[in-house]
């Protein structure tokens, strides 16, 4: 699965990057995808990958970049991964099959952090 592969390393990069700041939680995810990534299979994916990571619960907000095709027919169309058959387009006006190379876009954008709350020692006033 696409999808699950790219949130994979998405989620390394970020990982990584956090392992130079103090402790924090990952409050939300900014990503840019591609139109032919499945919308829900990247939330998905990105729920059973975040799992046990300071990621996890963060909310992923996502842009999408439409990936557009031209077909020889004349049809011009905005590749989404209902139209894919692996990394393969069938024109549904024509049956024209293109494969469509770099597909594997999903890029950071920024993500917001929260620090962790250190609890703090309550004092008992005495007397
Ligand atoms: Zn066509």
């Amino acid at each position: 699965m696409r999808e699950l592969a790219a949130v994979g390393s998405l989620v390394d990069a970020v990982l990584a990057a956090l392992r130079t700041r103090p402790p924090c939680q990952v409050e939300v995810v900014r990503v840019r995808r591609g139109s032919s990534f499945s919308h829900t299979t990247l939330l998905r994916s990105f729920e059973i990958v975040a799992v046990g990571t300071p990621l996890a619960g963060a909310r992923l907000a996502i842009e999408v970049v439409n990936r557009i095709v031209e077909c020889a027919c004349g049809r011009s169309s905005v590749v989404t991964a209902n139209e894919l058959l692996d990394r393969v387009w069938i024109c549904a006006v024509c049956g024209h099959a293109e494969e469509i190379d770099a597909l594997d876009d999903l890029e950071v954008l920024d993500v917001v952090l929260v620090p962790l709350r250190v609890a703090e020692p309550v004092h008992a006033a005495a007397g």
